[in-house]
């Protein structure tokens, strides 16, 4: 028989003496060497139905399939297809069978060991000199390592590279399959955000490689903590997304979230450092959220951003109250826009006082924002939207300008010195020209620059400490001090905070409010002793109690500011008590 060139449907005339190509003639043994030689399986069955028994194989069908020539003459070819007979191509293949015509198909063949491979099958009916079908030549492609590189493909398009977790695209096309099913059987399903607190700080301490690995460590947690059936799925940096399908409970269980909440906060050891990281999670869930896959996701968004502001490290379900939260913000971030415009923003400034004379030394000012309808409203509703939008550089510009220009005149009504202290972004902080502009708006106004002093969080100067020592060595080439603030809330490394040109650290409110307790009181005390080790002075910021300063006092700590002494005042009320005898404040 012959395995030359078909006719228009695809047969092939078989013929006793070989192929006739013009003048050529090729003998019958050649073809056979060919089909031997073949690298492809091949295989002839007879054309009868219903069992198309096999009349000869190929040694390659003989090597790929484990199968030995006789093991296989004499059968039906269904057996490579194992239990796995479900298959789109075999319908494709028998109905080629059927209609006597060519036909291909990929299918998933099993090997004699029971391996899989897969084969991209051709057949091809074989016609007599009478023009009956009496044979189908198959020939049989292992295509196995394609279908690999293309399930890899797919993997990579579908999966998160970092944490090896579903990436938006799979999630979405999960949600979608989600939603219908519970549309379908009248059941419910929730989507959890599980937004990382304060990731930014564990970025900024352990630089990128660091934060990675803890992205790694959280996302194996989630993965382990949910249900087999539920996908845990890397949406945004530090965000991570559950879908929850229907809980025996009937409702998604506040059981659930707090296992979430309890596996990310076991401690996590990086470098010789336990650090423990809390999550703020936020829930929508269908049909009571939204009715699709976008209003869902945005819904436990925005509910994640309120656990968030509701103090972080708990979870929030969506309400319609969140969604009319969200909405003020977005009209906040449209008001931002025209405040510097029309001038509505204020200083309010807050004494410290320092603890050897009893006197104001020194002035925080705080910015505040004078709303034309929602009256004044304090920097923490509106910083973090001012820094996300940028909006922060021209503000602080504005803050820094506008204290000069008042300590300024401070100092020409007569009033004693002191020293403005003002507070400082990360955005501002990374502007290229940032010494340049200080020292310009200095001297415009003609202030000294001991006059001066600029609070830095932690965070923001860890975040590129190499950088970070240049623009502070920038700064303090001027002559401005420079003070950490909050300090104690970050994970600054010891070793670097010794190599800071800085002056003062502020020692963070909470620990001054938890003097009292066991632990606080050793904390506050700690950061005095570790100020003074490096030579820095200490502020302790938050002071509300007699008993608070009496503690600073006994550990010497230099400085204070608090409720105690003055909550943040308007410039006039600040001229007062700096002009009561001459800013004595603690006879
Ligand atoms: P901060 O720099 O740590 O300022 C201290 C905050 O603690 C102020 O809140 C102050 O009013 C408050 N405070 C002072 N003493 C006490 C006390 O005894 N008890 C209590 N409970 N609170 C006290 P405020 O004015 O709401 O400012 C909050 C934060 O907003 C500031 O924290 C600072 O990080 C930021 N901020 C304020 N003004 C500016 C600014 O002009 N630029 C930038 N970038 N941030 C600013
Ligand atoms: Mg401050
Ligand atoms: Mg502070």
């Amino acid at each position: 028989m012959s395995a030359s060139s078909g006719d228009a449907h695809g047969s092939v005339q078989s013929s006793q003496t070989g192929t006739e190509l013009g003048k050529l003639s090729i003998p019958m043994s050649v073809h056979r060497y060919a089909i031997e030689a073949s690298a492809n399986a091949m295989i002839i069955t007879r054309a009868e139905p219903p069992h198309f028994i096999i009349e000869y194989v190929n040694p390659a069908f003989e090597r790929i399939t484990g199968y030995r020539a006789a093991e296989v003459i004499g059968r039906s070819c269904n057996f490579l297809q194992g239990d796995d007979g479900d298959q789109a191509g075999i319908d494709e293949i028998r109905l080629a069978l059927r209609e006597q015509r060519a036909g291909n198909a990929v299918l998933r063949n099993y090997r004699k060991d029971g391996t899989l491979f897969w084969n991209h099958l051709f057949i091809a009916p074989v016609r007599g000199s009478d023009g009956a079908v009496s044979h189908f030549v198959a020939s049989q492609y292992d295509i196995s390592q394609a279908k690999q590189l293309e399930s890899e493909l797919l993997h990579l398009a579908h999966h998160d590279e970092l944490t090896g977790l579903p990436n938006r695209a799979l999630l979405r096309d999960r949600l979608l399959h989600a939603i219908a099913c519970a549309r379908r059987d009248g059941s419910r399903m929730w989507v959890a955000f599980v937004s990382l607190d304060r990731f930014k700080v564990i970025n900024d301490s352990f630089g990128h490689g660091g934060g990675d690995s803890f992205l790694k460590v959280i996302a194996e947690r989630l993965h382990a903590v949910v249900r087999g059936a539920d996908t845990v799925a890397r949406w945004r940096s530090d965000e991570f997304a559950i879908l929850m399908s229907d809980q025996h409970e009937g409702g998604l269980g506040t059981a659930a979230l707090e296992r979430i909440m309890t596996a990310v906060s076991v401690p996590i050891s990086y470098e010789g450092q336990e650090v423990v990281l809390t999550c703020s999670i936020g829930v929508s869930g269908y049909p009571d959220d939204g009715p699709g896959v976008d209003t869902l996701l945005e819904r436990a968004d925005i509910a994640a951003f309120h656990a968030k502001n509701d103090g972080r490290n708990c979870f929030r379900f969506h309400t319609a109250d969140v969604n009319q939260k969200a909405r003020a913000r977005l009209r906040i971030e449209a008001d931002l826009r025209l405040a510097l415009e029309r001038d509505e923003f204020v200083l309010h400034y807050q004494p410290q006082i320092d603890l050897g004379s009893g006197r104001i030394t020194g002035v925080e000012a705080l910015v505040r924002w004078q709303h034309p309808s929602r009256g004044l409203v304090g920097p923490v509703e509106f910083i973090g939207i001012a820094e996300e939008t940028g909006l922060i550089v021209p503000i602080g510009n504005w803050v820094l300008r506008t204290a000069c220009l008042q300590n300024r005149q401070w100092q020409q009504e007569g009033l004693p010195h002191v020293r403005v202290a003002v507070n400082l972004s990360a955005r501002q902080f990374v502007c290229a020209n940032l010494a340049e502009s200080v020292g310009a708006i200095l001297s415009e106004i003609g202030l000294a620059p001991q006059d001066l002093e600029l609070e830095l969080t932690e965070s923001l100067v860890m975040r590129d400490v190499e950088r970070g020592i240049g623009v502070l060595r920038a700064l303090k080439h001027l002559g401005v001090s420079i003070a950490v603030d909050d300090f104690g809330t970050g994970y600054s490394s010891l070793a670097y905070l010794k190599r800071l040109p800085i002056d003062v650290l502020k020692i963070d409110r909470s620990f001054v409010m938890d003097i009292g307790s066991d632990d606080g009181d050793a904390i506050a005390a700690s950061i005095i002793g570790l100020a003074h080790n490096l030579k820095l002075k200490v502020v302790a910021e938050g002071v509300e109690s007699v008993e608070q300063l009496d503690y600073l006092r006994v550990h010497r700590c230099d400085q204070v500011q608090g409720y105690y002494f003055s909550r943040p005042v308007p410039a006039p009320a600040f001229a007062e008590l700096l002009c009561v005898d001459g800013g004595h404040i603690i006879p």
